[in-house]
């Protein structure tokens, strides 16, 4: 069998529903999604801004909803911890009802095929493969947006990512407060990244870490020798585990009429990991240029070049801060109230600190060891 198809979306995830929907509007799409539905398996925790949700609203129903977020307690390694509530809030959802409602959105612009798998091209013509066989469809613009292991970027040779892995534990969780976001630091509990809990509600949490290596190791350790996380978790009542990758570094994500959108082109913050702001953005930007792919990617750096280069200066911190920085950076940062000057920072923009970041330096100043270390990174 051949075809013919306008647009070829792979993959119907977040950034492949959403590009559908903002494609479709006015042009011919195809996408075709490997799985008989969206959103599984889950790999997430589900916090997004409030503002990312409000947005992501005008195409879901609040069935995804499921938790308020004010603020976030960051630990450090000896289990005393900071607390920052800022101006924005966010918001916690489930993937599973997210990703099926943004692709039945989708389907309204778009033809989707299900059960059907992009497996290569060449020439314009994709090979592609559902339960009947394989078959062929030409295509004019192909966007890869089939996460962080897309066959479209290993076709067309795009750059990869660098790839952390994530483990999450969905599980019953005394939270200190279930509208804080905890976030743990130190070399015991990852060797690049951090590890969190976002409550789901009163009684439970997605408790997980991100890492370069051997996230197993690492949420052993939150779980069981935690000084404050131990004490409150019930492996008991584990609900779900959930296993991923965390693709971090845009790439180059346009070559010729190909496109890459979401975690195939590293587009998740590199100091969280979190995607779907990224997504969501890129997916407006790529409808309001399309087809012109080149003005696709220019306009999405100009809009967000600045936030990846500070996210990207912030994950290196992690790699660079010791056990007793951390310690020293919490019980600075209480001593001098940090949190009520830190009240402006959006999560989803981190050159929003930019603006504090004088303030900061000057509390840290008090501290020259800690003061060169987190200068010398940020500066
Ligand atoms: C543990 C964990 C926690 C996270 N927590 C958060 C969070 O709290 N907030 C946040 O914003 N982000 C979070 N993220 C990141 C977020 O989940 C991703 O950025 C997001 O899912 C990526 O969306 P995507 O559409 O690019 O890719 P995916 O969600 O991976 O979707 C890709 C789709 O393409 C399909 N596909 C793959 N290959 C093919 C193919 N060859 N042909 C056809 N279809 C194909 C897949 O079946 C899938 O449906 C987390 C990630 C992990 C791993």
């Amino acid at each position: 069998m051949t075809g013919y198809v306008n647009v070829l979306i792979a993959g119907g995830g977040p950034a492949g529903s959403l590009s559908a929907i903002y494609i479709g509007k006015e042009h011919d799409v195809t996408v075709v999604e490997e799985h008989q539905s969206a959103g599984f398996p889950v790999q997430c925790a589900g916090l997004i801004s409030e503002s990312c949700y409000t947005k992501l609203r005008e195409f879901v129903s609040d069935r995804c909803y499921l938790n308020d977020i004010k603020g976030a307690f960051f630990f450090s390694p000896d289990g005393n911890y900071l607390e920052m509530i800022g101006d924005s809030k966010a918001v916690v959802i489930e993937r599973k009802v997210l990703d099926s409602e943004l692709l039945k959105r989708a389907a309204k612009y778009a033809e989707v095929r299900l059960k059907t798998t992009f497996k290569h091209a060449e020439g314009n013509i994709a090979l592609l493969k559902s339960p009947e066989g394989a078959f062929t469809v030409e295509y004019n613009i192909l966007i890869g947006a089939d996460g962080a292991s897309s066959s479209v970027a290993r076709t067309f040779g795009f750059r990869k990512p660098e790839f952390f892995s994530a483990l999450q534990f969905e599980c019953g969780f005394e939270a200190i407060d279930s509208e804080m976001v905890e976030l743990y630091f130190g070399r015991r509990y990852s060797d690049s990244f951090f590890g969190y809990a976002v409550p789901v509600d009163e009684e439970t949490a997605r408790i997980g870490v991100v890492s370069r290596e051997d996230s197993l190791h690492y949420l052993n350790n939150i779980l069981e020798k935690h000084p404050s996380v131990s004490r409150r978790v019930k492996k008991r009542k584990l609900l779900e585990l959930n296993a991923g990758v965390i693709p971090i570094g845009i790439v180059n994500f346009v070559k010729g009429n190909v496109a890459l959108i979401g975690d195939s082109a590293g587009m998740v913050k590199p100091y969280t990991g979190g995607g779907l702001y990224y997504h969501l953005v890129a997916a407006e930007i790529l409808g309001m240029a399309f087809p012109d792919l080149n003005a696709y990617r220019e306009a999405y750096m100009k809009k967000m070049g600045l936030e990846y280069r500070i996210g990207e200066k912030i994950h290196h911190l992690y790699s660079t801060l010791s056990d007793e920085d951390y310690n020293m950076l919490v019980k600075v940062g209480r001593e001098e109230q940090i949190g009520e000057i830190v009240k402006n920072l959006h999560m989803d923009s981190p050159s929003s600190m930019l603006k504090i970041l004088p303030k900061i330096l000057k509390i840290l100043s008090k501290n020259p060891k800690l003061f060169a270390r987190v200068g010398k990174t940020l500066l």
